[in-house]
């Protein structure tokens, strides 16, 4: 992010836009302005540049970016876990009880810690998935985490399911429940009763707190990393 709260980020020229729009990303924090093809960029920039007090007050309701850096404490599956950096060139990160170890160059600290935590979060969503797919009798062709912005989870009619590797980050309760909810997707593809009253059954308790959880925190979680 830059040091002016009211900074453009990025123009683009998008083909098929219709009007000119300004996106603050919750995620990165960066201002993009995207300028139809035919408008005319000075009028476009003009335009926003008459924005900045709004754009700098969107900027100042994003949740703090928190580094994977030495010194920071991010809550992992209902632990806190301490980022610690020594000295040494050892690549791999190594969980030492509540404390995550990592040495070698400080340039890559932050990039190791997150492969360390998508990794940890495909595991046990991995492990979740299983149990909950034993439960529902059905069949998970494979479970994969990435980075998206906008869902916590998803599941194709090819049986494979896809998590937000950030759900590592939230309650274990939330992220449970955002398992049931795939999973119950093997059987119900839609979000009618049938398929609610199988996503509780399978969690054993109603699911309805963890989606308010995600609502209210969710962009915090993608703050995280984002310095
Ligand atoms: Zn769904």
């Amino acid at each position: 992010m830059s040091s002016d709260p009211g900074t453009i980020d990025e123009v683009v020229r998008h083909p098929t836009a219709r009007t000119v729009r300004l996106r603050l990303c919750p995620a990165s924090g960066r201002v993009r302005l995207t300028v139809p093809r035919r408008a005319g960029m000075a009028a476009a920039i003009a335009w926003a540049n008459g924005k900045r007090d709004w754009i700098a007050e969107q900027r100042a309701r994003l949740p703090a970016a928190v580094p994977l850096a030495g010194g920071t404490i991010l809550r992992v599956a209902d632990r806190d876990l301490l980022i610690v950096r020594e000295e040494g060139r050892r690549r791999a990160v190594v969980l030492d009880g509540d404390r995550l170890l990592v040495a070698g160059p400080a340039d890559t600290v932050a990039r190791r810690v997150e492969a360390w935590l998508k990794r940890a979060a495909l595991d046990l969503l991995t492990a979740e998935t299983a149990e909950f797919a034993a439960k529902a009798e059905v069949v998970v062709a494979a479970v994969k985490v990435g980075d998206p912005l906008g869902r916590w989870g998803s599941c194709a009619a090819s049986g494979t399911i896809r998590y937000s590797w950030r759900l590592l980050l939230s309650p274990g309760r939330v992220r449970r429940a955002t398992v049931a909810h795939e999973v119950a997707h093997r059987v119900h593809m839609n979000h009618g009763p049938a398929f609610h009253a199988l996503t509780a059954a399978l969690l054993g308790e109603d699911p309805a707190p963890a989606r308010s959880w995600l609502r209210d925190h969710g962009a915090a979680l993608h703050r995280i990393g984002r310095v």
